[in-house]
């Protein structure tokens, strides 16, 4: 250090009586009579108060730096709440490094400031203690990855980003190609092309924290661009990369928290849907999915007559008012299903619109299968399984909505995911992961004929209800790629347009692998205790994709549309 000889942060009573320099922004002044003033200086570690004299043009975020001796602050005066809140400099000699105009939002936590204009100045935003914290956070969490993936052999191998697709179901950033008018090139969704290609190069374990970018809608854990966790592993099967991938997390884990996490467990994808209604199960709270179909197997009551109908218990509920059960029937109601059915459990029985519809056999198994205890809530619906399971998936998260900083860390594994999510609008399945996915191999013989049955070897990775990633054992032969593109109906002209490369490749000695990745954005926004990921980046964008800061996106000049030889159309009508 040459300008400053201890940061402001770090001062301790047991610096008092050393003279030193601190160097920093003017985070706060009083004045003390005519001519003393207090003035916080801060910088990244923390704030220190200086006693200074005469110090009429020092204004806030001013940068300066200040030389003087460290003292005890008198009785009474100490700040417990500040780490350096017992000492004080004094005699300060000050130097003004730079001026600084009044900020446009007070630098300070206990401020809360529009988003908007934070992140106008996200620069003067980052002074902030909680961005710089989880900035560090970040970067703690980057590196605790790197070091736990060298330790495993794995080499660090950047891909390219300028490529032609790489689906993974998101639509493309293209950009367009000046020396070939007419072409572009297609920003990476995922390297997941490239490290299959570095596989079949012989290097055996690949990883890059690796940015990826999808035009897809923002919300709280999506940006266009994110950075992952990405590796993958030659000759290794599904619990080598689950094994590979848990260390890289437990590292990031001790890095922030100090602490060791309990073996990941796993759950089948089918288990997740019935329990939770959920490939992504929250599982700080219960509230799990009973199942309900064998009560009302012969009832009489229309709206349960139905292939499958289950419930969740909501302790405690039968408080709820009226108004929240519409609006939980509406909930229901918009995420698809016909209707909710709701029943309050009171000591005189059942209150609810449907009670008088239902047999005495049908209320005492009903309160049998659910444990209902009077003061309880039971939310019914009745439907085809899927529907069932993904309505009250989604009602039980917002019953069960836990603050990020709470009920600690569950991680889980959801393991056996079908090959397809469903059909599209021409009765096509649809990858659930992407096409390069191991079908589970005894049930290659359905991909034609019952493709939605095929069991699949790709995992994803869930933390507390956040999808933070999945992965997949490859398949390795070019004859299983075919015939997996078949099924999703690819032709084979259009296959190998579109990944003839990696077809070719595969015809030179493909070794079997598998893979992962995970988001770092994520994971550092749990870790750091954050609901949304943008708190985690250092420069996001909005939630409708604007970079408030630089201005991006923004139009360019006609000459460089002239050179790349693109033209505006006029905005649809
Ligand atoms: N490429 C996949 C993704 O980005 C991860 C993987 O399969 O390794 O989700």
């Amino acid at each position: 250090m040459t300008l400053r000889t201890d940061y402001s942060g770090a001062l301790r009573s047991s610096d008092i009586g050393r003279t030193v320099t601190v160097c920093g922004w003017v985070a706060r002044r009083r004045e003390h009579g005519e001519h003393l003033a207090f003035i916080d200086v801060r910088d990244h570690t923390g704030i220190v108060q200086c006693v200074v004299d005469g110090a009429a043009d020092l204004r806030n975020e001013y940068v300066v730096k200040i030389t003087g001796t460290v003292r005890a602050r008198l009785e009474g005066t100490t700040n417990q709440a500040l780490a350096t809140g017992e000492v004080e400099i004094g005699d300060c000699a000050i130097e003004i490094l730079n001026a600084a105009e009044p900020p446009p939002f007070p630098i300070d936590d206990r401020i809360d400031s529009d988003e908007s204009v934070r992140l106008r100045y996200r620069y003067l935003d980052l002074r902030r203690e909680r961005m710089q914290k989880n900035m560090r956070v970040r970067a703690v969490i980057n590196q605790a990855c790197r070091n736990a993936m060298a330790e495993q052999n794995f080499v660090e191998i950047e891909t390219p980003m300028l490529i032609a697709s790489t689906p993974e179901g998101a639509r493309d950033f293209v950009v367009p190609s000046r020396l070939q008018p007419g072409s572009f090139y297609v920003l990476p969704q995922s390297p997941q092309l490239f490290k299959q290609l570095c596989m079949v190069g012989g290097l055996d374990r690949y990883f890059q924290v690796a940015r990826c970018l999808r035009d897809e809608d923002l919300r709280a854990d999506r940006q266009f661009e994110f950075m992952q966790l990405d590796l993958e592993m030659s000759f290794a099967d599904q619990q080598d990369v689950l094994d590979a991938t848990a260390r890289a997390i437990a590292a990031a884990v001790k890095s922030v928290t100090g602490e060791d996490i309990a073996e990941i467990p796993t759950m089948p994808w089918i288990e997740a849907q019935e329990r939770f209604g959920s490939d992504k199960p929250d599982l700080r709270f219960g509230m799990e999915l009973i199942e309900l179909t064998e009560v009302f197997a012969g009832t009489e009551f229309n709206a349960f007559k139905a292939p499958c109908i289950k419930g969740l218990r909501v302790e405690g509920g039968a408080e709820f008012t009226r108004s929240r059960l519409d609006d939980l029937t509406d909930m229901a109601k918009r995420y698809g299903a016909k209707g909710l059915v709701w029943m309050r459990v009171t000591d005189d029985g059942l209150d609810s619109p449907v009670a008088k519809f239902l047999s005495e056999d049908e209320i005492v198994k009903l309160r049998a299968a659910t444990e209902a205890q009077p003061g309880d809530l039971l939310l019914l619906v009745a439907d085809e399984r899927p529907k069932v399971r993904h309505v009250l998936g989604l009602l039980r998260v917002e019953l069960g909505r836990t603050p990020v900083t709470e009920g600690g860390l569950h991680f889980t594994w959801i393991v056996d995911f079908p090959l397809f999510e469903g059909l599209d609008d021409d009765g096509r399945p649809v990858a659930a992961h992407h096409l390069f996915t191991m079908p589970n191999p005894d049930d290659l013989d359905k991909l034609q004929s019952d493709p939605l049955a095929v069991r699949a070897q790709s995992y994803d990775l869930v933390l507390n209800g956040w999808e933070l990633g999945s992965g997949s054992v490859r398949i390795h032969r070019a004859d299983v790629q075919q015939l997996v593109f078949d099924a999703v109906g690819i032709e084979a002209e259009d296959a190998q347009r579109r990944f003839g490369f990696l077809l070719d490749a595969f015809k030179y000695g493909a070794p079997p692998h598998a893979g992962f990745a995970f988001g770092l954005d994520r994971l550092v926004a749990i870790l750091a205790g954050e609901e949304n990921i943008r708190e985690v980046i250092a420069f996001p964008k909005t939630q409708s994709g604007l970079d408030l800061l630089t201005g991006a996106p923004s139009p360019i000049e006609s000459s460089q549309l002239d050179e790349l030889r693109l033209r505006h159309l006029p905005p649809p009508s």
